[in-house]
């Protein structure tokens, strides 16, 4: 198989690697045995100022109900409460979802389209006593400005809307991990953003569930910030025991560490929906 799901736009939905080209024709060969597991902001949506007003990129959703008529399992996987993703991606009730999974606040809670609902545990002590202190925390630095989002069981403090976001993001990383540790939370860095959870579960952790869960031989991933990495890391590793993987980074100026570990580059959630649809393209041909 040569050409695959190249597409007429753009030459870069062709794995650079030997990996990913074998995982590629392992998905088009054996969809129904093949899991995608897909980052929601940066990914699916655009990174905007307001995060809850991150609504995913159009084309996505449709290209998305066409892979579920082929693939064994479709799930977003992302750091937000399931809540928001359904309702930021519109995913519920569209043919050829009707399997899809959200496992939010990296799998601690998790919807699935099947029965239609949500499980959600309720949000470790720690997250109350920290969203107490953090005014004055922030206050004491001179960045009151930044926004503080409530996520359920993590609290987001967001530095973007700020005059020098990355400046304001480095002078908080050190107190707001005291902050957090006081608390028994740990930090997730993400872009000009620094999130508060509990310990214990990562993309990684959801990733193994849903293959543990699916049996699925190939796992196809997508993301682009840091809090990915675990999936990303899970997936390279699924690979040393005969499964194949696919890596997809959508690209963003703002973080890099991903680049190096993937298969395939895609420039941001405009060229991450062109690649779904170029791969339900190729999968209605197959
Ligand atoms: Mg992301």
């Amino acid at each position: 198989m040569e050409t695959m799901v190249t597409t007429s736009r753009t030459h870069v939905h062709e794995p650079r690697t030997a990996e990913g080209v074998r995982a590629l024709e392992a998905v088009l060969a054996d969809p129904a045995g093949t899991l995608l597991g897909l980052d929601f902001d940066g990914t699916l949506a655009p990174i905007v100022d307001d995060p809850s007003a991150a609504h995913v990129q159009p084309g996505v959703v449709h290209a998305l109900g066409r892979l579920g008529r082929h693939l064994g399992k479709i799930a977003v996987v992302t750091g937000r409460p399931v809540r928001t993703a359904l309702s930021l991606g519109g995913f519920e009730g569209v043919d050829g979802l009707e399997t899809m999974s959200i496992l939010g606040q990296y799998g601690v809670e998790r919807w699935d389209a099947v029965t239609g609902e949500i499980s959600e545990p309720p949000p470790p002590a720690g997250v109350a006593g920290a969203e107490d202190e953090l005014p004055d925390l922030l206050q004491s630095l001179g960045l009151e400005a930044a926004l503080v989002e409530h996520k359920g069981r993590a609290l987001g403090v967001h530095t973007r809307q700020l005059p020098e976001p990355r400046k304001a993001f480095e002078a908080l990383r050190e107190p707001v991990a005291a902050l957090a540790a006081r608390h028994d939370l740990v930090v997730e860095p993400g872009k000009n953003v620094l999130e508060l959870r509990a310990h214990g579960t990562d993309k990684g952790d959801a990733v193994r569930t849903l293959v543990a869960e699916t049996g699925a031989r190939t796992v196809v991933y997508a993301g682009d910030d840091l809090g990915d990495l675990p999936a990303f890391e899970a997936v390279a590793a699924l690979r040393g025991t005969g499964a194949a993987g696919l890596l997809v980074y959508s690209h963003s100026s703002e973080e890099e560490t991903l680049g190096h570990l993937a298969d395939l580059e895609v420039t941001g959630p405009d060229e991450v929906a062109g690649w779904l649809t170029a791969l339900a393209d190729a999968l209605d041909r197959a």
